[in-house]
C-alpha cells in the first residue's frame, strides 16, 4: 500500500515556485541569471506599511487573533468593496488567510465534492487545476487562444457548463497572459451564468489595480448583482501594494460559504499572521499613492517587453491590458535548433535552453495550461529587462 495519500498524488509541485527556486539555486552557484519567472512586484513595500507593521509588533499585536481576521481589517476590507468594486459586503462575508492562494484553496476544499466540475480558462494560474484535483474535483480546461485574445467567449463558457459544474474561475487581469475583461466582455460571461444559476463564480481580482492605457478594471458581482449569491470575489494585498511575502489575502462571499472557510482555516493554519494582518490595514487605509506610481512603472516596462519580444525572431508577443506579465508565442521557433544544439519541440525546451545558452529564466507556457507559449513576468528593472531581452534576440538569432 503507498504510504503517500491518492489527494498528493493527484497534485504536482507549482511550476512557478520552482522556477524561482531553480533560479535562486543557479544563482547561488554563481550562474549569471536573469530570473523573469517570478509572479512577484520587485519594489520594496511601502514605507508607511512597514512602519505599521513594526507598531503593531511593540504594541504587542503578537498573539493570535479571531481565525479569518481581526475586525478593523475586516471593516477596512468591506469598505474597499464598496469604494473600488460597488459591492456590498458586511464584515460577517469577509474571510482573510494567508495568501489569496489560501482564500482559493478553502473556498475549493469547502464545496467541492468529488465528480464535481471547475471549468477553468486557460491559460490559468497555475494552481487553480492542482487545488481543484486535490479536492477531488475535475478541472474542465477551456482553452482561450491568442486570437481570442486570451479571453473566454460566452459560447465556449456555455458549452462547457454540465449539471455538475460547481464553480467558474475568472481571473482578470490574468496570471499568465494580463488579459483582462472590459465590461461588455463580463456581461457577455454574466449573462450566461444567470442562465445556469447552480453554476458560482470564483472571481480572482488579484490584479486588479494593474490596469494600463485607462482601462476600466470590472468585477462579476459588479457587472451583474444578481450573482452576489453565488460569488466569491477574491482579492489581496501581495501585488496591489507589493506585500507577497506578508501573505494576507481576502475574499468576500455568502455567510454560509465564508463560514465554512473559516471552520477549515480552524483546522489548519489559524489565523493570518497577526503583523500582517496591521500591515494590511495600514495598507488599505493609507495613503494609496503607490498603486499609480507601480501601475505607471508597470505600463511602461509592458510597452519595454512587448516591443523588444516582437522584434525576435520566430516571437509574436501580444499587448496585455494589465497585471506584469505578458505571453508571448514562440509557434516561429518550433522545429528550429538553438545554437547549443537543443532542438526546439515544445515551449519547455525551448525555455530549458533559454535557460541553460542565454541565462535568462522564463515560465514555460504548459505550465499554465495553452502552449506553445511562454511566461515573462516583467516585475524587474528596465536595466535587467533591457538586457533579457537582448539576451532572448540573440538566442532566437541562433536558432535555425
Ligand atoms: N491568484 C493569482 C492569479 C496569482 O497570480 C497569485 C499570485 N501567485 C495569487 C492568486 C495568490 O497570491 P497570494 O497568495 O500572494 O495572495
Ligand atoms: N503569482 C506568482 C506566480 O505565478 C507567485 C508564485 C505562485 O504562487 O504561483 O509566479
Amino acid at each position: 500500500m503507498a504510504f503517500l495519500s491518492d489527494a498528493i498524488a493527484r497534485i504536482k509541485p507549482s511550476p512557478t515556485v520552482a522556477m524561482t527556486g531553480r533560479v535562486a539555486d543557479l544563482k547561488a552557484a554563481g550562474r549569471d541569471i536573469i530570473g523573469l519567472s517570478a509572479g512577484e512586484p520587485d519594489f520594496d513595500t511601502p514605507e508607511h506599511i512597514r512602519a505599521a507593521a513594526k507598531a503593531a509588533i511593540d504594541a504587542g499585536k503578537t498573539r493570535y487573533t479571531a481565525v479569518d481576521g481581526i475586525a478593523e481589517l475586516k471593516a477596512a476590507i468591506s469598505e474597499k468593496f464598496s469604494s473600488d468594486n460597488g459591492l456590498d459586503y458586511a464584515p460577517e462575508q469577509i474571510s482573510v488567510g494567508t495568501g489569496g492562494k489560501q482564500i482559493l484553496f478553502n473556498a475549493l476544499l469547502a464545496t467541492v465534492n468529488p465528480g464535481d466540475e471547475v471549468i477553468i480558462p486557460a491559460p490559468y494560474w497555475v494552481s487553480y487545476p492542482d487545488i481543484v484535483a486535490l479536492a477531488g474535483g475535475v478541472p474542465v480546461v477551456v482553452p482561450c487562444p491568442a486570437d481570442q485574445g486570451f479571453r473566454l467567449s460566452a459560447d465556449a463558457l456555455r458549452q462547457a457548463i454540465t449539471p455538475r459544474t460547481k464553480w467558474v474561475i475568472l481571473n482578470s487581469p490574468s496570471n499568465p497572459t494580463g488579459a483582462a475583461y472590459g465590461a461588455a466582455e463580463m456581461r457577455a460571461l454574466t449573462d450566461v451564468l444567470m442562465d445556469n444559476p447552480h453554476v458560482w463564480v470564483l472571481a480572482d481580482d488579484i490584479y486588479e489595480h494593474l490596469v494600463f492605457d485607462g482601462f476600466r478594471f470590472v468585477t462579476p458581482a459588479e457587472v451583474e448583482p444578481g450573482l452576489i449569491d453565488r460569488t466569491l470575489t477574491m482579492n489581496g494585498v501581495s501585488k496591489a501594494y507589493a506585500m507577497t511575502g506578508w501573505r494576507i489575502g481576502y475574499g468576500a462571499g455568502p455567510r454560509e460559504l465564508i463560514r465554512a472557510m473559516a471552520k477549515l482555516q480552524s483546522q489548519s493554519t489559524s489565523n493570518p499572521c497577526t503583523v500582517s494582518q496591521y500591515a494590511a490595514l495600514a495598507a488599505l487605509t493609507g495613503p494609496q499613492d503607490y498603486i499609480a506610481t507601480s501601475r505607471a512603472a508597470f505600463q511602461r516596462r509592458r510597452d519595454l517587453v512587448v516591443a523588444g519580444l516582437n522584434e525576435c525572431a520566430g516571437i509574436d508577443c501580444p499587448t496585455p491590458q494589465g497585471a506584469f506579465y505578458v505571453y508571448p508565442s514562440i509557434a516561429g521557433l518550433i522545429g528550429k535548433s538553438s545554437a547549443g544544439g537543443v532542438r526546439i519541440t515544445d515551449d519547455e525546451t525551448f525555455a530549458n535552453a533559454l535557460l541553460d545558452e542565454a541565462g535568462v529564466a522564463v515560465v514555460f507556457g504548459a505550465a499554465f495550461g495553452l502552449s506553445p507559449h511562454f511566461r515573462v513576468s516583467y516585475a524587474a528593472s528596465d536595466e535587467m529587462l533591457g538586457e533579457a531581452i537582448s539576451r532572448i534576440r540573440a538566442f532566437c538569432d541562433g536558432c535555425a
